[in-house]
């Protein structure tokens, strides 16, 4: 047990002592702040007055103890893991939660906010500081702080009950998905598998068969529905008749028998209507959308039916395409849905005849980060400088770096993880926040973000080759940990990424993905790490043209699942005649250029909005999408080539996008940009759809 004298998780300044950080120092270091925030807060209830300092300050007094103590708790599951670690973590986790809902629920807060809003003092505060409290105020509300006892009472019921029907509906989908195998042993059935999925499916048949014998090469092979299998499975398998079982099995998962999810799915529509209702909203999406930047239903479904119209045209070309090469290839029947991923597959390869691994050479991290760098002192006026060796860090390979405006004054910081870790980092991407922004006794905090991605470490020599995706998904993590370091806002609840509409927090992640597509950006980074010859133009070419394969039949199939999302959460009616199977089956008939399958099902495992805390939210993907599109098309108005024009642009997004953090509705900001409110035009044009 360690002192908690010499506790790095009770240091309360500078930069985390990341390298010091163990599992043994977090239940002492949890317990002691635990018991120190909630005196706090005890003496903050007593205390309080309807004043900004009496209550925002304070809280954030606390938020700073939690910043340092238990932020690198969660940051080290993801990169650090180890089974001492998450069993600590699990052991305290529910009283960091539970403390957790006790501050956001206080009644002293809650009611001192009231008066300060109906008070003269109100008119004293600034514009953020006004929203930080509506945005406070409004949680409240939505927890059902509002409510007289009898409806508390019920509205909490309906909250437990939720959370325990939306882990039934993910554990039927798991259990379902783990019950489902079909072993391949005939050699000719996997004839066109590539390398991956052989090895992926002769392991899991090894795995799923007490150890059984299976060799990549002679199988046998184990198809499952988990989607590294399924997947590739779909694009290469020969057998029309196997993708046909498998497809049904997929589209039918959890829905009969022990793991049919059909009533859990009709009871959790039930509940979320009711408890709408309660705090008063008159549909689940109503509620959904007061804490987003789409104004209402009815502008989510403007934006549909604009993406709608044109992209349906696009994907019935798409759809024939495929026939004929189907037919060519010696398919006589119609193509049906086990047809679909199939044949894009040979269609891709057709028409790009390149492979991921053609690319890795010319992107090497070093190159790529200072092509990245490059393009932020371009675009936004700032400097990025190595500073490994200032802060302390949890592996070798962890960078840091320092930011610096115009006037070399110092203002950011980030660490980059960069390479993938198998035995104890998660996978994926992210950027997370490590310091925030704010200022403490007069004093500032700069921000510190944390970049982390799963690039190919470098190995025998070679430095690390990343491929296009990994690329892109460094811009996009950037992106958002621009939006986290450049932000003006001084209160922690609305600097950088903080109090951000979640349908608006892709906008600059994507952004900087677009750059990735720009030639003079790209190929000043597409270096030959061995010749430093650039890109060949024609490879470049196919790149940015397998951007845009089949958008039509891709954004069908994304409106399809943001509509059914948005019917089911508004006009549905869970009591009435119409079932959401055919509340599916009806939206899919409009948002597809093939029939809909009767037997269908695919609902039952839709867990985003199920069990995933997408729910009225699936639109938020396209939206962000429109968002940021129209964001870049500001600069290519501007003039791609003008490297005048596009300073001018970037200073711009930099000074309202980047530096509002959420500290102003989206929709504003948006236009403190754009100077109008978005549309879907550089969308549908960036994917070739107008
Ligand atoms: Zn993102």
């Amino acid at each position: 047990m360690t002192n908690t004298n010499d506790n790095p998780l009770l240091i309360h300044d500078g930069l985390p002592p990341f390298d010091c950080i163990e599992a043994d120092h977090i239940l002492p270091a949890m317990n002691t702040l635990l018991h120190k925030s909630a005196s706090m807060l005890e003496e903050l209830e007593k205390q309080i007055q309807p004043s900004w300092s009496a209550t925002i300050e304070k809280l954030d007094t606390i938020d700073i103890l939690f910043e340092y103590s238990w932020s690198p708790v969660s940051h080290f599951l993801g990169v650090k893991n180890s089974a001492q670690l998450r069993k600590a973590h699990e052991e305290i986790l529910s009283d960091v939660v539970a403390f957790g809902l006790k501050l956001r629920q206080s009644r002293p807060v809650y009611d001192a906010l009231l008066e300060l809003k109906s008070g003269d003092a109100w008119d004293e505060l600034d514009s953020v500081q006004k929203r930080i409290i509506e945005t406070k105020l409004l949680d409240c509300r939505m927890a059902g702080i509002d409510l007289d006892d009898d409806k508390k009472k019920r509205f909490n019921e309906i909250v437990q009950e939720l959370s325990q029907l939306s882990t039934d509906f993910s554990n039927h989908v798991l259990d379902a998905t783990k019950a489902y195998e079909l072993v391949i042993a005939e050699t000719n059935d996997a004839e066109g598998f590539p390398e991956s999925l052989r090895r992926l499916s002769s392991q899991t048949y090894h795995d799923k068969h007490d150890g059984a014998s299976s060799t990549p090469e002679n199988g046998p092979w184990s198809i499952t529905l988990e989607l590294p299998i399924f997947v590739p499975f779909m694009q290469f398998c020969k057998n029309r008749e196997l993708r046909e079982q498998v497809y049904r099995a997929f589209v039918t998962r959890a829905s009969s028998g022990e793991w049919d999810n059909s009533e859990t799915i009709a009871q959790i529509l039930r509940l979320r209507k009711e408890k709408a209702a309660l705090i008063g909203y008159e549909t689940p999406a109503d509620a959904s959308l007061a804490k987003k930047m789409a104004h209402d239903v009815a502008a989510v479904e403007k934006m549909f039916d604009d993406l709608l119209k044109s992209s349906k045209h696009h994907a019935e070309h798409d759809l024939e395409e495929l026939q004929q090469l189907a037919n060519e290839a010696g398919q006589t029947e119609s193509l049906w849905h086990w047809d679909i991923a199939y044949w894009s597959e040979r269609l891709r390869e057709n028409r790009f005849d390149y492979s991921e691994e053609d690319l890795r050479p010319y992107f090497s991290l070093p190159n790529v980060l200072k092509g990245l760098f490059d393009l932020s002192q371009r675009l936004f006026g700032m400097t990025i400088r190595k500073a490994d060796g200032d802060a302390p860090v949890w592996h070798g390979d962890v960078r840091f770096f320092k930011l610096f405006d115009e006037n070399e004054t110092h203002i950011a910081s980030f660490y980059l993880d960069p390479y993938s870790r198998p035995e104890n980092k998660r996978g994926g991407a992210w950027m997370n926040d490590c310091l925030t922004r704010r200022r403490v006794d007069g004093k500032l905090q700069v921000p510190v973000a944390h970049l982390v991605c799963n690039s190919t470490p470098p190995v025998e020599g070679k430095p690390s080759l990343m491929t296009f995706r990994e690329v892109e998904t460094l811009f996009h993590e950037f992106g958002h940990g621009l939006q986290h370091m450049l932000t003006t806002v001084d209160y922690a609840d609305a600097a950088g990424i903080s109090g951000i509409e979640w349908d608006a927090v892709e906008l600059p992640s994507q952004f900087m993905e677009n750059w990735c597509y720009h030639k003079p950006t790209l190929m000043g980074i597409a270096k030959h790490y061995e010749t430093g010859e650039t890109l060949p133009e024609d490879l470049f070419e196919k790149v940015k043209a397998a951007r845009t394969f089949r958008a039509g039949s891709q954004m069908m199939r994304q409106l399809q699942l943001g509509m059914i999302d948005m019917e089911l959460h508004t006009r549905f009616n869970p009591d009435g005649e119409e079932t959401a199977f055919d509340v599916s089956q009806r939206v899919t008939e409009k948002t597809s250029v093939l029939p809909p399958l009767p037997e269908n099902r695919f609902l039952c495992s839709f867990q985003h909005i199920f069990s995933g805390g997408y729910a009225a939210g699936y639109y938020s993907y396209k939206w962000a999408e429109v968002l940021s599109a129209d964001a870049f098309s500001a600069f290519e108005e501007a003039g791609l080539d003008d490297e005048q024009a596009i300073a001018k642009t970037g200073r711009r997004f930099r000074d309202t996008v980047l530096a509002s953090g959420g500290g102003k509705h989206p929709m504003d900001v948006f236009r403190d940009f754009r100077g109008r409110e978005p549309n879907v035009a550089a969308l549908l044009r960036h994917n070739g759809l107008d």
